[in-house]
C-alpha cells in the first residue's frame, strides 16, 4: 500500500483544482516560505479526519475553506481526497485503489466518502487502523511534532511507537469494546428494572389469576346448583303436569255427563212447557166457558 495521488480543492492556499501524484519512493516538496506546503500535510490530516481547527493551524474549521486571494474569488466548499494503492490488499478491503474523501461546506455540513460512496469517519478509521494512517498516528508527524518523538516524555513517545507498532488498532477495539460493555451494562441495569417491574406485575397477575380460579370455581359450584334446582323444578312441574292432564280428563268426562244430563232436563223441560201450553190453553177454554155459563146464568 502506498499514497498514490492527493486531490485538493478549495483547501487552504488551494482554490484550484491541484493533483499531486506520488510515485514510489520519496518524494519531497519545496518551496518559499509560505507557498502552502504545510497546507499539503494539513489537508492529508484533514481528510484522515481532524477535528481540530487549532491542529490545522487555524481557529475554526471554516478556515481551511479557501477564503480567496486579490484576484481569486472564495469558494463555498473544501474537499480533498487521498487515494491509496491497495494492490496487496494491506487494506482491508476488495478494492485494488481506496480513494477517501472529505468535504465540508461553509454551511458546516460535512461529509465522508470512500471510493465515491458515503461513509461515517469511523468506518474510514476502521479500515485504516493498524496501518500507521490516521490523525494521531505517525504518519504525519509535522513540525512541532518531532519534538515529542524527541521529547524526555516517555508518554509521549510511547503513543507514537504504540500507532507504529500496530497496538493502537487494538487500543482502539479495546476502548470500542468498553464502550459496548459499559453499554451493556447500562442495557443490564434497564434490565434489571424491567425484570423488578415484570416481576410487581407477575405477583399482581398471579393475584388476579388466583380470584379468576377461585371466580371459576364458584362458578362452576352456581351452575351445578342452577341444573339441579332446574331439573328439581322441571320434575315438579311435570308431576303438576301430570295431575292437570288428569284433572282435566276427569272435568272433560264430568262435562260429557253433564251435557248429557242437561239435554234430558232440556227435553224434560221442553215437555213441561208444552204441557204448559197444553193446560194454559184448556184454562183459556175452561175461562171461557165459565164466561160463557155466567152470561147464560145472568
Ligand atoms: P513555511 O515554509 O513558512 O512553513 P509553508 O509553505 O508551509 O510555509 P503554509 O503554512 O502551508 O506555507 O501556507 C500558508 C499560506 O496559506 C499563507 O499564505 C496563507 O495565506 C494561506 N492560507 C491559509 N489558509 C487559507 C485560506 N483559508 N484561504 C486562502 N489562503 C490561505
Amino acid at each position: 500500500m502506498y499514497l498514490k495521488k492527493l486531490t485538493i480543492f478549495g483547501f487552504k492556499s488551494f482554490g484550484n483544482k491541484t493533483e499531486l501524484i506520488f510515485e514510489p519512493g520519496v518524494t519531497a516538496i519545496v518551496g518559499p516560505n509560505g507557498c502552502g506546503k504545510s497546507n499539503i500535510s494539513d489537508s492529508i490530516k484533514w481528510v484522515l479526519g481532524e477535528q481540530s481547527a487549532k491542529e490545522l493551524r487555524g481557529s475554526k474549521m471554516e478556515d481551511i475553506i479557501f477564503n480567496g486571494t486579490d484576484d481569486t474569488q472564495p469558494v463555498n466548499f473544501a474537499e480533498v481526497s487521498l487515494t491509496l494503492s491497495n494492490k496487496d490488499h494491506s487494506l482491508p478491503v476488495d478494492y485494488d485503489e481506496v480513494i477517501i474523501t472529505r468535504r465540508v461546506f461553509r454551511s458546516g455540513e460535512s461529509e465522508y466518502l470512500m471510493n465515491k460512496t458515503q461513509v461515517r469517519l469511523k468506518d474510514i478509521m476502521s479500515v485504516l487502523a493498524g496501518t500507521g494512517i490516521g490523525v494521531s498516528s505517525y504518519s504525519v508527524v509535522e513540525q512541532g511534532r518531532m519534538d515529542r518523538v524527541l521529547s524526555a516524555r516517555p508518554e509521549d513517545r510511547r503513543e507514537i511507537f504504540e500507532e507504529a507498532s500496530g497496538i493502537t488498532k487494538f487500543k482502539a477495539q479495546k476502548k470500542e469494546a468498553l464502550l459496548k460493555l459499559e453499554h451493556t451494562e447500562n442495557n443490564l441495569i434497564r434490565l434489571a428494572d424491567i425484570v423488578n417491574e415484570v416481576r410487581r406485575q407477575i405477583s399482581s397477575i398471579e393475584r388476579q389469576a388466583s380470584k379468576a380460579e377461585r371466580f371459576r370455581i364458584e362458578f362452576d359450584k352456581l351452575k351445578e346448583l342452577d341444573e339441579k334446582l332446574g331439573s328439581h323444578e322441571y320434575k315438579q312441574l311435570k308431576a303438576q303436569e301430570s295431575g292437570i292432564r288428569t284433572d282435566v280428563e276427569n272435568l272433560k268426562q264430568q262435562e260429557g255427563h253433564m251435557s248429557l244430563e242437561l239435554n234430558l232436563q232440556q227435553d224434560e223441560l221442553r215437555l213441561h212447557r208444552e204441557k204448559i201450553h197444553a193446560l194454559d190453553e184448556q184454562v183459556s177454554e175452561t175461562k171461557a166457558g165459565v164466561v160463557d155459563i155466567t152470561n147464560s146464568i145472568d
